[in-house]
């Protein structure tokens, strides 16, 4: 499980979160949504310590985060977390890739590595690029690889930000496609995105940020049949 308790987190003079509270429940999917600049991407760095903030506490699996004697290293290997774009290492192949960090994190053998790299990129539909190389492969399905890549930690988490943002409109289906198929299968994810129609099919939940304040967060059809803040209606209304 992972909580947020009044979360606050600057930018030098600029606080960007202005004290945030949410639990993410074991094999809930909640989706963050939000104008720019309203904190969203900074939430998701701050779960995962590779931010520090200035108050308040994330707690992942009963471990404080930004505490001291935690082992961040550890930590991050329960969170996977896929950005907009992930530049693949360009001389090495796709399953080379996805092994590296099973490797030289895990310290699995290459052998193992192979395997659950193999398994991983099978599962998102990769299973005939093994031996490919990165800049070979189209948008989505380089997102496809960043996911199997996380995946290949086996994180109980996976944290999303706007992973479907930077591509061409016609690929944009099948990565929603398989975060849907990670959703399906329990995994629990927040997913930051601007793709309202899976974020009120995926979600448990909806939140909507504005302005480093979570100002609502319900059920997908409360948040999009029935926004109780003036900002979420002026928000869904400017993306419609
Ligand atoms: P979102 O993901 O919702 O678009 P961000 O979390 O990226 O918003 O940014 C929130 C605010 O924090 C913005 O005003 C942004 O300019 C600022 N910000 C983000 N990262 C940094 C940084 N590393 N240094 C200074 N300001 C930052
Ligand atoms: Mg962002």
């Amino acid at each position: 499980m992972i909580e947020i308790q009044s979360l606050h987190k600057s930018f030098g003079p600029l606080e960007v979160l202005k004290g945030i509270d949410l639990t993410v429940n074991k094999g809930e999917v909640v989706t963050i949504i939000g104008g720019s600049g309203s904190g969203k991407s900074t939430l998701l760095t701050c779960i995962n310590g590779l931010e520090p903030i200035a108050s308040g506490k994330v707690i992942v699996d009963g471990i404080e985060v930004h505490a001291k004697s935690t082992n961040l290293n550890t930590l991050r290997q329960k969170i996977g977390i896929v950005f907009q774009q992930w530049n693949a290492f360009p001389h090495l192949t796709v399953l080379e890739n996805v092994t590296l960090a099973p490797r030289k994190v895990l310290g699995l053998s290459k052998a193992e590595a192979e395997a659950i790299g193999e398994k991983q990129l099978s599962h998102v539909g990769l299973g005939a690029k093994l031996s490919t190389y990165p800049t070979m492969l189209s948008g989505g399905q380089q997102q496809r690889m960043a996911i199997a890549r996380a995946l290949a930690m086996s994180p109980d988490y996976m944290l999303f930000d706007e992973v479907t943002s930077a591509l061409d409109p016609q690929l944009v289906g099948e990565v929603l496609e398989t975060l849907k198929m990670l959703a399906e299968e329990g995994m629990t994810m927040i997913c930051v995105t601007h793709e309202m129609a899976f974020a009120r099919d995926v979600s448990h939940r909806v939140a909507y940020f504005h302005r480093g304040v979570m100002a609502e967060i319900g059920a997908p059809e409360q948040i999009f049949g029935d926004p109780q803040h003036e900002e979420t209606r002026k928000f869904l209304a400017s993306v419609r």
